[in-house]
């Protein structure tokens, strides 16, 4: 945080040196970019071949095969969800948020992909629909759907309060990933990451940079809808903070149930190929 606590002197070039402009870290005209038309075809013509209900302050596990799509739904009330993605057979490969960012800005939205942990970086998924696209940026540089936080975990919390919780989205995550795998919690929490914040709505205060958020405008009837370029085995907490307005790590604010459907296309996008797992190579250098 850029508090200016310390009595650190400018230099008399201070302004010359903040007015240089800056360069995109990661310019994006050569990222290989997905065939939405192609998708939009694929989407006119598919079956529901799963619907999951994920409870308030807690979480579920579905699995999406590659070619097919899933929605995250809003039903009953604004509700915030803290999505983890992993390549079906390899928990070892999973959402990398930070480098998805990196490519895609702090917030996604229509034609951005997820990708994959090193040394796979692949597309995960690529999201084919937003609902809330609407909102692009608020007056207070707020968007939604993000990939700046992290996920509410109880060390955190612990850390700030004293207290102990035990349905942040972490451990909600960690305890749905250790029942569909039957495997103890302790051996899956590794495994659990960064999420994609569904529907949250968050950015960074200008004055001193922290993360901050604020009622999400997600409503019932809203989705967000992705293609899932690999096998996926997907895990979706409903956060308890609710419409994340507030506060989370808490049973204070109000939760809803999250949908999740799978639908699968008659015929597969024209032209698509899922992604190879390894597709720039292992990189050492020896
Ligand atoms: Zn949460």
């Amino acid at each position: 945080m850029k508090l200016a606590r310390d009595q650190v002197s400018e230099p008399v070039d201070a302004d010359a040196r903040r007015k240089i402009a800056p360069v995109i870290c990661y310019p994006v005209e050569t990222l290989p970019r997905p065939d939405l038309a192609a998708y939009r075809v694929a989407r006119e013509r598919w079956q529901k071949i799963e619907e999951v209900i994920v409870p308030p302050r807690d979480a579920r596990s579905f699995d999406v095969p590659a070619g097919c799509f899933f929605r995250i739904v809003s039903i009953e009330g604004p509700q915030v969800g803290d999505l983890n993605l992993w390549a079906a057979n390899d928990l070892d490969e999973r959402f990398f948020s930070g480098k998805t960012r990196a490519l895609n800005g702090t917030h996604l939205s229509t034609g951005d992909q997820l990708w994959s942990s090193l040394p796979y970086l692949r597309p995960m998924a690529t999201i084919t629909h937003d609902t809330l696209d609407w909102y692009g940026f608020d007056e207070y540089g707020g968007s939604v759907h993000d990939v700046i936080g992290t996920r509410c975990d109880p060390y955190t919390h612990r850390l700030l309060s004293g207290h102990d919780y035990h349905h942040c989205c972490h451990s909600n995550l960690t305890r749905a990933l250790a029942h569909r795998l039957n495997r103890p919690k302790e051996a899956v929490e590794p495994a659990v990451h960064d999420v994609l914040n569904v529907f949250m709505c968050t950015g960074f205060t200008r004055d001193t940079g922290q993360y901050f958020m604020k009622a999400s405008p997600v409503r019932p009837g809203d989705y967000l809808e992705f293609f899932a370029e690999i096998d996926l085995l997907g895990a979706l907490s409903a956060c308890p903070g609710g419409d994340c307005s507030a506060e989370h790590s808490s049973d204070a604010a109000v939760c809803h149930p999250l949908l999740v459907e799978v639908y699968k296309p008659e015929a597969p996008p024209q032209g698509w190929t899922s992604p190879a797992r390894n597709p720039y190579g292992r990189q050492h250098g020896e």
